[in-house]
């Protein structure tokens, strides 16, 4: 008889691909719930975050640009002053625009400061850099807290003022030259996103038109007001968060399709609505290694998986057992499939029966179906209960069954357990007498593969049902045997 080859896919193997499975799973859930949580972070701390073009529009509502005008014209001091002055609390100043030449910087001072009080109050806040009006086409007037980077504000305009954007945006159309009316319904304009030269900090400015008439001049005159707010002080409640979760980078941007770098993950989340109608946007990247090394570092979820990974590692096997038992369950008898029968199930155990029922057809025949299902509920019910927790029942197919048995160490011993089985009456209330069953019954060897050892068992069922049936047939050497010997007395249940 030649050896059996073992299955390349046997169940130790489908076990442990299982168990790859599952941990590759477990893996994947963990990246996905780590990836989910940042994105609900996200939403939660911009949620939270209050409009802040809209507090700058309240703010700046408080600016009347015709004071800072006004108080330039009345100011005595005119003249560059180049000392630093300490005790300044601001300065204002005042340039030619087109020029870029400087007409006044006025130090106000402690005791001056009720002047343009709503100036220093709008730029006492931190992520105000820079305020300013500009006026007729020419005059740029400001305050900022400090004079040192007020000539690199200068420097970059490079632009004739007419040709910007926010300028153009309220007075660049036909109408406003006649009319006084402005352009654009819009309260304020907000410039992109620009890194400032001196600073090196990220910048928005807003621009508010305004439009009036000035009774010294007698004329209409217009203008810009400019607020130039420093990113990471306005939006710090939104980046912050993500400062400690290294390594992390979060930026804020116009744009919302910004492509995602290769070999990174991105997040965008619309952050506010500016008062012109264009999203800004909180926008989240990480690369994948990095993502990796956060959340195997610093994530709960994963170290929760290595606990569960670490549990389940010893009892998958018999986790796994039990779920392959479930999902090749016969429907009728609840009984395992024949499909479960491989060389390794078959070498786990001693002994091999298979077992068909008596005369079934007839009770089909005589009595339907429905009666005859029910005698092999009943019959695969009974076989199941007869025995041991290491042994296995198993619904080969119509009304065969086979009952693979473990420890069962010499012929003597195989024939008592078998011949209880036998010996026990199987009863249903829709038949007036037991069913009964005939069976062959191998040892099993080494070398036996599953199709050798059902075909031997097969041969001895034969011999049994040759033989008036009801009885269980064994090899003993050469000889076959019969566990109930013909007309002896039947054993008591
Ligand atoms: P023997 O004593 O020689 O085994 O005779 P038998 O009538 O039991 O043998 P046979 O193989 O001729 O009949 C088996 C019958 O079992 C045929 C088939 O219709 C019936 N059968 C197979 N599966 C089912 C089932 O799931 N439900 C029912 N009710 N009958 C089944
Ligand atoms: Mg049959
Ligand atoms: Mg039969």
């Amino acid at each position: 008889m030649p050896a059996s080859k073992s299955n390349p896919l046997s169940r130790k193997w489908l076990s442990r691909l299982g168990f790859l499975c599952v941990g590759l799973a477990g893996l994947a859930m963990v990246f996905n719930y780590a990836y989910l949580s940042i994105r609900h972070d996200m939403e939660l701390i911009t949620a939270k975050q209050p409009n802040v073009f809209e507090v700058f529009y309240q703010r700046a509502r408080i600016l009347a640009p015709a004071q800072l005008a006004q108080f330039i014209d009345q100011s005595a001091i005119k003249t560059p002053i180049f000392s630093e002055n300490h005790s300044a609390l601001a300065y204002v100043y005042g340039y030619d625009y087109k020029s870029r030449k400087r007409f006044a910087e006025i130090p106000i001072m402690p005791s001056l400061h009720r002047t343009l009080a709503a100036y220093q109050y709008v730029l006492s806040y931190p992520e105000v850099i820079n305020l300013y009006a500009i006026f007729d086409d020419h005059q740029l007037l400001g305050m900022i807290a400090d004079n040192r980077d007020l000539p690199a504000r200068l420097l970059t305009t490079k632009r004739a003022l007419g040709q910007r954007a926010p300028w153009l945006h309220y007075f660049g159309c036909a109408s406003f030259p006649i009319a006084h009316q402005l352009c654009s319904p819009d309260e304020a304009q907000v410039s992109d996103i620009y890194t400032d030269s001196f600073t090196q900090q990220q910048i928005i400015t807003m621009y508010f038109p305004f439009d009036f008439y000035d009774l010294a001049t007698r004329a209409y005159r217009h203008g810009l007001m400019g607020i130039d707010i420093a990113i990471d002080a306005a939006f710090k409640d939104v980046l912050q968060p993500y400062e400690s979760s290294n390594p992390t980078r979060t930026v804020i941007t116009f744009d919302a399709a910004e492509p995602c770098s290769p070999g990174h993950l991105c997040l965008s989340t619309p952050l506010m609505r500016t008062k012109a109608g264009a999203d800004l946007y909180l926008k989240w990247s990480y690369s994948y290694g990095s993502f990796v090394q956060k959340v195997v570092l610093y994530s709960p979820a994963f170290k929760l998986y290595l606990i569960a990974l670490l549990l389940l590692m010893p009892t998958w096997r018999h986790l796994y057992s039990r779920l392959y038992l479930l999902a090749h369950t016969d429907q009728l008898t609840r009984l395992p499939r024949r499909d479960i029968l491989d060389q390794a199930l078959l070498q786990e155990h001693d002994c091999l029966m298979i077992l068909d029922i008596d005369n079934f057809k007839s009770i089909n025949d005589s009595y339907g179906h429905g009666v005859g299902d029910r005698a092999l509920t009943a019959f695969a019910h009974h076989l199941n209960n007869s025995i041991r927790s290491g042994d296995t029942a198993i619904r080969w197919g119509g009304e065969e069954f086979i009952v693979l048995y473990k420890g069962l160490g010499n012929d003597a011993e195989m024939c008592r357990t078998v011949a209880r089985l036998l010996a026990q009456p199987i009863a249903i209330p829709d038949l007036p007498t037991p069913i009964t069953f005939s069976a062959g019954i191998i040892r099993i060897r080494d070398y036996l593969s599953v199709a050798d050892a059902i075909t031997l068992a097969d041969e001895l069922l034969y011999h049994v049902k040759q033989r008036g049936k009801h009885n269980i047939a064994y090899r003993q050497g050469l000889e076959i045997r019969l566990v109930r010997e013909p007309g002896a007395p039947q054993e008591a249940g």
